[in-house]
């Protein structure tokens, strides 16, 4: 599960190497809910390959389940909103916290299944609840990114830029920080599709270049692993560039056509 959570290096890995494709399945699970018990079917990931990394929301650095509706878990009674993966690991010591966040909180419409919901309604109960459980920059910048593509996806740009810009601020800071533990080409590189989303070019193709030129570097990782995502990202960001400069190739042109990318 860690790769779903922060996926860095082993991305960058993934990218070079091949692994054998299983198609994308979901499965139904219960889920008891942790507020008030309400017993919810959720669904749960049966498999997929390591395609994800190659999908078109590659160019915001957003990859499945992130990218994928059925990730965003609601209680239909209460309407508590989070990701898949904490959705029953909320410390206990918050409930009451929580239910003051969701307080007067509505949804567009009754639901069936917890899908029938957009994605960005969901997101946007899940920005109230996961305010109170105390996450770092490093959690809201992914976030919000998250939630810029989600919006692009269901076709409002103008919700998107905004949730863009926020996303951009975040990694700015984080890359004035003289001292941090993210990979300074990696958060180059997410600065850059931030840019480029928000329609400044030449400021993303000036940080990509930067990126080709910044090496690799990660607490904690081996020198074959810094080998492999230096060039992993680097053929990244190549790619990136060329694409920015093209005519009909810009990855934000595609910003509401979805997570396949069939272009
Ligand atoms: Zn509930």
């Amino acid at each position: 599960m860690r790769n779903f959570v922060r996926p860095l290096l082993l991305i960058a890995l993934l990218s070079i190497l091949s692994f054998p494709a299983f198609a994308i399945t979901w499965l139904p699970e219960d889920f008891n809910c942790p507020l008030d018990g309400q017993k919810n079917t959720f669904l749960v990931v049966g498999s997929y390959g390591s395609y994800i990394y190659s999908y078109p929301s590659k160019y915001q650095w957003l990859f499945f389940p992130r990218t994928d509706s059925p990730t965003y878990y609601t209680c239909k009674k209460c309407y508590l909103t989070t990701y898949m993966w904490d959705f029953d690991k909320l410390p206990k010591d918050k409930f009451d916290e929580i239910r003051r966040a969701l307080n007067g909180v509505s949804v567009s419409k009754n639901f069936k299944e917890y899908t029938e919901l957009p994605v960005t309604e969901r997101l946007e109960i899940m920005e109230k609840v996961y305010s109170v459980l105390g996450k770092d920059d490093d959690w809201w910048e992914t976030f919000y990114r998250t939630k810029g593509y989600h919006y692009g996806k269901e076709g409002k740009p103008t919700a998107a830029a905004e949730a863009r810009k926020r996303s951009l601020q975040m990694i700015e800071a984080e890359l004035e920080r003289k001292h941090s533990d993210s990979p300074r080409k990696l958060s180059l590189y997410i600065s850059a599709s931030m840019k480029h989303f928000l329609g400044r070019d030449n400021d993303a193709i000036a940080d990509l270049e930067t990126a080709l030129k910044t090496p690799y570097s990660e607490k904690g990782a081996t020198e074959e692993d810094i080998k492999n995502a230096e060039a992993g990202l680097n053929e990244r960001i190549t790619d990136y560039i060329e694409r920015i400069r093209s005519k009909d190739q810009k990855p934000r042109l595609f910003d509401a056509s979805g997570t396949r990318g069939d272009h």
